[in-house]
């Protein structure tokens, strides 16, 4: 790649693209982002942003305009569990068509490599019924029983990024994230996850009161900060690998242990109220970095106290800085 490479970012008014566009900037990199939405919390740094609505083709056609040679397909409708549960038919439709259609005005544009993200609720449910989960292996995706929805049209996107290398010779890369957190993500209104939720229940909760959490807070994940997700990224779109690969740290933590994290960062003592009606996803999910590490040479390293930290005191200043009734649906909203 030389420092004429044009990059394009979908999805660079999410959280994710909005800081791999500002680490391809600062490499001196010419690029453009697109999103339905400009960033939320701070300025683009982006050559070029289009506000485009990619499930249209013709808007992805306008996206891949002018000789690009790399995408980075982030967008998508995503958001928590409790928004990824609620609304299969939408989020499934809306992602094929962002996907498919990124896809193929790409290759119709001759885009040299094309990377999809992908994520681990590709894994098969029943490899996920212990919080002592086993990490999932790349080859754990099958045979298929992903998440309902999200889950199943990330599935069905990798296996066209295969079809797309097998006809046309087209280069794809193919990332699946666990859990990515960090400042400048979406903490409230019912997409964050719940790195984020749970940051934003602490810093408002008074000192000795109570936070809900959903799930009786003993299921699983494994979490990595943005600073180290970019960089994967940045290393597979690099790299000659074009089979699936996790990204994720394999350090297992229960909810109930983030919440400690969380409450120790704040310097609060809360009481934990479980509410099991909510959804919570696979019992247990974790990463096996074998592949990550075998391909990149490389893992995420970032520790989550150092990430927490960050993430927390990111969304306790954002909260400080909120207004009346933007405070007022933060504190009752959950995730
Ligand atoms: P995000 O919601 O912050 O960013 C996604 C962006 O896509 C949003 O800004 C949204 O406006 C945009 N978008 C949605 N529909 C669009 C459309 N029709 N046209 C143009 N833009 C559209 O999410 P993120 O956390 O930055 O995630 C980025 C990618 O990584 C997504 O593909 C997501 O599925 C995947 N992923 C993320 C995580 C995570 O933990 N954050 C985990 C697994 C997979």
């Amino acid at each position: 790649m030389t420092k004429q490479t044009r990059i394009l970012v979908t999805g660079a008014g999410g959280f994710i693209g909005h800081h791999l566009v500002k680490r391809l900037k600062a490499e001196g990199y010419w690029v453009r982002g697109v999103d339905v939405k400009p960033p939320e919390y701070e300025s683009t740094a982006a050559d070029e942003f289009d506000v485009v609505d990619l499930r249209n083709y013709d808007d992805c056609l306008h996206a891949t305009r002018a000789r690009i040679d790399q995408v980075y397909n982030l967008a998508a409708d995503m958001g928590g569990i409790g928004y990824i549960t609620a609304s299969h038919a939408d989020i499934s439709r809306n992602n094929i068509l962002i996907n498919a259609h990124m896809l193929e005005a790409s290759r119709v544009h001759s885009v040299g490599r094309f990377l999809f993200s992908s994520s681990a609720c590709v894994y098969a449910g029943y490899k996920q019924i212990s919080a002592e989960v086993s990490p999932l292996r790349e080859e754990d995706a099958y045979p298929a029983d992903p998440e309902p929805g999200y889950g199943w049209e990330k599935l069905f996107t990798e296996e066209l990024c295969r079809y797309y290398r097998r006809d046309y010779k087209f280069e794809t890369r193919i990332v699946r994230f666990h859990n990515v957190y960090g400042p400048l993500g979406t903490y409230a209104g019912g997409k964050e996850k719940a790195p984020a939720a749970i940051s934003r229940k602490v810093a408002l909760a008074e000192d000795g009161g109570e936070i809900e959490i959903w799930g009786d807070g003993e299921q699983t994940r494994s979490f990595m900060y943005i600073d180290d997700c970019v960089e994967g990224l940045v290393r597979l779109m690099a790299s000659d690998y074009h089979d699936p690969l996790n990204l994720g740290t394999d350090r297992l933590v229960s909810i109930n242990g983030l919440v400690d994290l969380i409450t120790a960062i704040a310097g609060k003592r809360l009481v934990k109220r479980h509410d099991v009606s909510k959804p919570q996803g696979v019992r247990g999910r974790n990463s096996d970095n074998t592949r990550l590490l075998r391909t990149l040479h490389w893992e995420p390293g970032i520790s989550l106290e150092t990430g927490l930290e960050i993430t927390y005191k990111w969304i306790e200043s954002e909260l400080c800085h909120a207004k009346g009734p933007a405070l007022a649906y933060s504190a009752r909203a959950a995730g």
